[in-house]
């Protein structure tokens, strides 16, 4: 396994690879590794002859100081756990590599961009297409992994690549859940023992909602999912939508054929945690 940490050492070694015809993968993460990582990285392997894993907590996505203050690091574990998996590659630049200087581009994401996680974070996903346009314009793959926990991001992903008609194969990954259901998240090791405990409520109340879909129209499961976090003493949901799986659009009735995903964002104990489920 080698690391870089200059884009010009590495693209240097990509060219040499792509000359032999090798295929490449990509993972962006932002380190903090856990096993919903690397199941992209696994399936990545499986389908390329080298597979690139980058690590950047990448500043212009947080609308927040405090919350990219206190994003977990974990370089150490996270490169014994790469090398156990037999990465080829893992790029770790420093915040002057990939932005010498500020990066002023406004993506048009036509919308995308404003529901659910953006219509809190302003400027979050713009932030998401400048560092991934980046490493794409870097690292130029066959295929690029994003896991469907971040399903908002995967959409944006997909529309960027088109946007920059880029000829990326964009491979969404299923969620990795702990053993009580919580989506696996580098912000979990930030919540307390109590607030742990709780965390799998919000995986549990998304699957109660999925069931009661044949009861509810969209606009009653939406109170009902309300409610139930209401009556929680720790945690506060920012939202709940059920939405296209293309265009992010609410969905009105159920009798509408598109794919349908749930997507909720909820603090616990200061942390934002966020899960989706599909309600085909
Ligand atoms: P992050 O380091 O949080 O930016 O995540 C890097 C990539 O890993 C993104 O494509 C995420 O969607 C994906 N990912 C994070 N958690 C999970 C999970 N529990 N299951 C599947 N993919 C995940």
């Amino acid at each position: 396994m080698i690391v870089y940490t200059t884009k010009e050492e590495l693209i240097r070694h990509l060219n040499r690879l792509r000359g032999q015809q090798k295929s490449i993968g990509f993972v962006p993460t932002m380190g903090a590794l856990h096993q919903g990582h690397i199941s992209l990285v696994t399936r990545s392997i499986q389908e390329n002859s080298c597979t690139v894993v980058s690590i950047f907590v990448n500043p212009t996505q947080f609308n927040d100081p405090s919350d990219l203050e206190k994003y977990p690091k974990t370089p150490k574990e996270d490169l014994k756990l790469l090398r156990e998996k037999k990465v080829n590659v893992v790029f770790m630049p420093q915040s002057h590599e990939i932005y010498p200087e500020p990066d002023h581009r406004l993506f048009d994401l036509e919308g995308l961009d404003q529901v659910m996680e953006g219509a809190t974070r302003e400027g979050h996903f713009n932030g998401v297409a400048q560092v991934v346009s980046k490493f794409f314009q870097i690292i130029q793959p066959n295929r690029a992994y994003f896991g469907q926990k971040d399903f908002q991001q995967l959409v944006i992903i997909r529309h960027l690549v088109d946007l920059l008609d880029m000829n990326i194969e964009i491979v969404a990954c299923p969620i990795i859940r702990e053993k009580d259901g919580l989506a696996m998240s580098s912000r979990n090791i930030r919540l307390q023992p109590r607030e742990r405990k709780e965390a799998p409520k919000i995986h549990q109340i998304l699957a109660e909602a999925v069931e009661k879909r044949g009861d509810l129209s969209p606009q009653k499961l939406k109170l009902w999912v309300r409610e139930q976090f209401n009556h929680h003493p720790l945690m506060e949901l920012v939202y709940f939508e059920i939405v296209e799986d293309k265009t992010l659009s609410p969905i009105e009735i159920w009798s509408e054929e598109v794919n349908k995903v749930g997507c909720l964002a909820v603090i616990l104990g200061g942390v934002r945690l966020i899960d989706n489920m599909n309600f085909d």
